[in-house]
């Protein structure tokens, strides 16, 4: 989680002293600071005041941080000394202060104190970088160093397109509990700090619980699915990009232009790959949902699988991905792919703020932009004795002595991809998105701006009747 805290009045938060071997407690390194006779970064601060171009050059940087910010780039590791003339560059271009320029203009604030809150913010996010940001960032790299890439999980979602310049000054990494990404609203402290706070969650109704089916489960965030019996196996994992944001609230939001297809990929260059055709799976899947039905009569464990399949059958509808198969164009999958395609089609985004007196046009707020997204891995499929199996399993009687290895019963598990859990059954997951995630907040559509639940979205697919799509789906 990006820090941004700079208690710009708050005496009492006193920052902790930078590097070196210096004894001096953070409050007289702060007076020294002050006492320093230099004042470039004064002159900086009034000259941009002023809507003047400042040119920095390295040297004069070098010199404010050593005589006026009490910092001796030579007792820093060197990597670390040699960036510090361009983070105080950039602490000074991203103070949030900067957007409060009207109150300056307007008389509400005065020159000194303003720059008091500058060169308090500026202190306080070099301490940051040298005493938390750079040894954190050192550890994960030599972590990362260590650690296999493959070992990395999705756990915590990460902003990989950075937004305009003047839509978003920063882009956050969030992790955490799942919870903790349904809560989660920055505000402005109205001293130009931006402040993290969590709302109250939203719960889950009795009727939302009673509810929900095996379909939206297979389109709710994070969740995934797995389908495999001797001749088939497949998995569908609800990969959903959330990209977040802490921003000005009157600013605009970037629609971003996203292809359907993501990303299509072979799962295995040793084995075998060949292409179906929606209509000839249609088929044979019919065929085996028929037969499970006849293991499973009960509907409670049937519906599973007849949602599990369905929707497999869908996405390879929606990706659209056509060919010509014995003469006829029609979609298509192949065997051994995996596919990451954007569900539905399109893009929402939340906006939070939490209202502090009179809302204006500077308040901040907190976006996420999210773009529903399914990744499908069509895992095997023994096309040569999916019938003798179908038939197997129509003359199956339960009570039977399964013989393990020569034949087993289709099974369907899930998982969160979030929390990292397996799950045997959907009323352990509808259990888990209820106590550990709570419900997810309503998001907006990009386009037409209108608002929808999480749990009518995930009823059709993520698509809702957009009037400002061409051809709505
Ligand atoms: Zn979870
Ligand atoms: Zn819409």
């Amino acid at each position: 989680m990006d820090k941004q805290s700079s208690g710009a009045n708050s005496n009492e938060t006193a920052p902790s002293s930078a590097a070196g071997p210096s004894k001096d407690s953070a409050l007289e390194i702060k007076k020294k600071r002050k006492e320093s006779k230099n004042c470039g970064l004064k002159k900086c601060f009034s000259a941009l005041v002023d809507r003047k171009q400042v040119n920095l050059e390295l040297e004069v940087a070098r010199l404010m941080l050593r005589k006026e910010l009490n910092i001796d780039l030579t007792t820093l590791p060197s990597e670390l000394g040699e960036s510090m003339p361009y983070m105080l560059v950039h602490h000074i271009r991203s103070w949030p202060g900067w957007l409060q320029s009207y109150k300056y203009y307007s008389g509400e604030i005065q020159f000194k104190n303003w720059y008091e809150q500058f060169e308090t913010f500026i202190m306080n996010k070099l301490d940051e970088d040298i005493n938390t940001t750079y040894p954190a960032v050192r550890k994960e790299i030599e972590e990362e160093e260590v650690v296999e890439k493959s070992l990395k999980t999705d756990q915590g979602t990460q902003t990989e397109v950075l937004a305009p310049k003047d839509f978003a000054p920063f882009s956050l990494q969030v992790t955490g509990k799942a919870s903790m990404l349904n809560t989660l609203v920055f505000t402005d402290s109205g001293e130009g700090d931006v402040i993290m706070k969590q709302h109250k969650p939203l719960y889950w109704t009795k009727s939302q619980i009673s509810n929900i089916t095996a379909e939206q489960l297979l389109t709710w965030p994070h969740i995934g699915m797995h389908f495999v019996c001797p001749v088939l196996e497949f998995s569908r994992h609800n990969k959903h990009e959330y990209n977040r944001y802490v921003s000005i609230v009157s600013s605009s939001l970037p629609v971003l232009n996203i292809d359907r297809i993501q990303q299509m990929k072979i799962l295995d260059k040793n084995k075998e790959r060949f292409v179906l055709s929606l209509d000839h799976l249609t088929e044979m899947l019919s065929e085996l949902l028929k037969a499970i039905k006849i293991v499973y009569p009960d509907l409670k464990d049937w519906t599973p699988f007849l949602a599990g399949i369905n929707e497999f059958l869908k996405d390879v509808k929606e990706m659209d991905v056509i060919r010509r198969v014995r003469g006829k164009r029609q979609p298509t999958f192949a065997l051994n792919t995996c596919a990451l395609f954007n569900i539905g089609n399109g893009q929402y985004f939340r906006n939070k703020k939490l209202s502090k007196g009179q809302p204006t046009r500077y308040d901040i707020g907190y976006t996420e932009i999210i773009i529903p997204k399914i990744e499908l891995n069509f895992i095997s499929m023994d096309y040569e004795n999916i019938k003798k199996y179908i038939e197997s399993l129509k003359n199956f009687k339960s009570g039977t002595n399964l013989n393990p290895g020569t034949f087993s019963l289709p099974l369907i598990t899930y998982s969160c991809n979030y929390c990292k859990n397996d799950f045997q059954n959907i009323d352990q997951v509808v259990k888990h998105l209820v106590d550990e995630h709570y419900m997810d907040q309503d998001v907006l559509c990009m386009k037409c701006k209108k608002s929808f639940k999480i749990f009518e979205l995930t009823k059709t697919r993520w698509t809702h009747n957009c009037p400002k799509t061409a051809n709505p789906k």
